[in-house]
């Protein structure tokens, strides 16, 4: 990827000095201020899966900042930036922190609500000139040198685009990075692994919104003038589908995407009112049908096909060596480290947890057993607070005391120590093995939240990412998965993807472990190579709770069973006796007669 952005970068510089006509340099200062606002919605969109329509209101206010600024107190169009930065970052959280909320449709519809207020807005302040807009704006001055035209507007565009596409791929390519992709897997896994999802998706918004205002800001001082028009719905459209046709998931989609629309654009203009002999934006009819074709045919974009045709190099790899992660002290063997007491979940009239009692104590792997449907995956998520419990209460010794967790969200309760897989595997299948177990150290990172993202954008992170890094690596290693640390997630097998979940649930430093029928899809000496670890871990000191359907699997390998069924503990104690138990055979086999 580096020798192609070699290329492209000569390419672009070289573009200005050739006697390149003038209406191609306005062609490609329009792409790139499309792309710097596409490139903020390949993070919000194509990388959090957050659909935002109103990104053009972000860029009008960027515009209009400047525009006033300059033209009413005849400030610096860098005050004018700076000040257009502080309001968009202003604005972006205060809707961000409202809107982000918002899930499934109500996202898209609510973008396209303060899209809307923020055009009408735009559109009716006497000082803004109203919808004529404003005009006399001053070009933006480098070194005492003014960029008054398109060729030298051209290079700082495009400067400014490729110093955001390099920000944005170091901000991926890090630990805040990897929680904002790991966003779109739905937020469960995320929470579970210590990632504060509903600030992430903040974070990812307000990064797009000041992307867009930059290209605002740019925009105005290049057009010199600004009115409401390219900042209204139609806009916020394209700009979603640039980012959509480059390839929404990549950040060289955002640029493709955008000299694609771009151009095709321009050509419809011209050609399109000829054909049907009739002035109007016809375009736009064009656009909508490649829309609904893309969405057949390419989900993903164009960019894939293109990557497809230059290896790939992983980007996050694993150093040989690096300083280990500090560890949680481990418990006392023998104590309690989990009570659950008559914990209780309703859904609607339905039991699927009837006031459960059980313990786990520290250094035994405890099996939590029953048939399908017999509550053990939902006592799971009252465990881990993916579920509220209904009543009831869950304790878990932390700090050297039982504390109750069952009010806790899933972040708190993993940062106290509990760490999970699931039954149904929840991992980012196109990340590569190592990044996936390295969003269950997340919570190891060492830099607030506002300070891992500007070092991991300037990437003064190294230290930490080395860390995170080197011990994703070590665990993968520790459940024999050495081998595959660069493979896409999404290509194992299933046994493997579960054995990479528990990978990422040890990489979150837990002092319980909480396993979700790990052994489902695994062939036999993988299932011994489980049991084995599994022994190991317990021998260090690791807690373990186990659900699990292969009664021989459970047999050899727990130091006591809970059986479940309709929701309820029916048996409880050592495996040889509860294998005789007359109600598991009941549950277990429907009976014996
Ligand atoms: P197990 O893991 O033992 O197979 P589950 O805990 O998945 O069982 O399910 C227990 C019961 O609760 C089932 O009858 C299931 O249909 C029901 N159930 C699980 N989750 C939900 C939910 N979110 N809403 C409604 N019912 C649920
Ligand atoms: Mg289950």
């Amino acid at each position: 990827m580096n020798k192609f952005f070699l290329i492209f970068v000569v390419l672009a510089g070289l573009l200005p000095v050739l006697p390149t006509p003038e209406f191609w340099i306005t062609l490609a200062n329009y792409i790139g201020l499309y792309s710097i606002v596409a490139l903020g919605l390949v993070l919000l969109t194509g990388v959090a899966g957050l659909t935002s329509f109103g990104q053009a209101a972000f860029v009008g206010l960027g515009a209009y900042a400047t525009a006033y600024l300059t033209t009413a107190f005849g400030l610096s169009p860098w005050i004018g930036l700076a000040v257009g930065l502080l309001l968009t970052l202003a604005t972006a959280f205060f809707i961000g922190a409202i809107t982000m909320r918002l899930s499934g449709h109500y996202l898209p519809l609510g973008t396209i609500a303060w899209g809307l207020s923020l055009f009408f807005l735009f559109g009716n302040l006497e000082f803004l000139g109203k919808y004529d807009g404003l005009n006399g704006i001053p070009p933006i001055s480098l070194f005492g040198h003014a960029l008054d035209n398109g060729r030298e507007m051209y290079y700082m565009i495009w400067v400014v685009l490729l110093v955001a596409v390099v920000a944005v791929q170091n901000l991926l390519n890090s630990r805040p990075g990897r929680a904002i992709r790991a966003l779109k897997g739905g937020g469960v896994m995320a929470e579970a692994m210590g990632v504060n999802t509903a600030w992430m998706k903040i974070v990812a918004f307000v990064l797009a919104a000041l992307l867009a205002c930059i290209s605002g800001w740019l925009y105005a001082h290049l057009q010199r003038a600004v009115n409401p028009t390219p900042f209204g719905l139609n806009a916020g459209i394209e700009y979603l589908f640039m980012a959509v046709v480059g390839g929404a998931g990549h950040v060289w989609g955002a640029i493709l995407g955008s000299t694609l629309l771009t151009l095709l654009k321009d050509q419809l203009q011209s050609v399109l009112p000829k054909l049907l002999g009739a002035n109007g934006n016809f375009e736009v009819i064009v656009f909508g049908m490649l829309m609904v074709l893309l969405l057949q045919r390419a989900r993903d974009g164009i960019w894939p096909y293109i990557r497809k045709l230059f290896p790939q190099k992983p980007i996050a790899v694993a150093p040989a060596s690096a300083p280990a992660l500090p560890m949680r002290a481990k418990h006392t063997p023998g104590e309690v480290v989990l009570k659950v007491d008559r914990a209780r979940k309703e859904f609607g009239g339905l039991v699927a947890v009837n006031d459960m009692e059980f313990e786990v104590r520290a250094g035994e792997i405890m099996g939590l057993i029953g048939p399908n449907g017999a509550g053990k995956s939902t006592m799971f998520n009252l465990v881990t607070g993916v579920l509220p419990v209904t009543r009831g209460e869950v304790s878990f010794r932390s700090g050297g005391a039982l504390r109750r967790i069952d009010a806790l969200s899933s972040r708190e309760i993993v940062k106290r120590g509990i760490a999970r897989t699931f039954q149904h595997v929840r991992l980012m299948p196109q990340m590569t093995v190592l990044e996936n177990v390295a969003i269950g150290g997340h919570l190891r990172g060492t830099h607030g939240d506002v300070a891992g993202i500007a070092t991991s954008i300037l990437r003064t992170n190294r230290d930490e990412e080395n860390a995170l890094l080197f011990e994703a690596k070590k665990q993968l290693e520790r459940v024999g998965l050495g081998n595959l640390l660069y493979e896409e997630a999404g290509s194992l097998a299933l046994g493997q993807q579960r054995i990479l979940e528990i990978a990422r649930a040890l990489c979150c430093d837990p002092t319980l472990l909480l396993l979700d029928e790990p052994a489902a899809g695994l062939r036999y000496l993988e299932k011994q190579a489980l049991a084995d670890l599994l022994k190991k871990l317990k021998a260090e000191g690791m807690s373990v709770l186990l659900v699990e359907h292969d009664m021989d699997f459970v047999m050899n390998l727990t130091d006591r069973l809970v059986v479940m069924e309709f929701g309820t503990k029916i048996s409880e104690g050592l495996p040889a006796d509860v294998q005789k138990d007359p109600s598991v055979l009941e549950a277990y086999l429907g009976g014996i007669d």
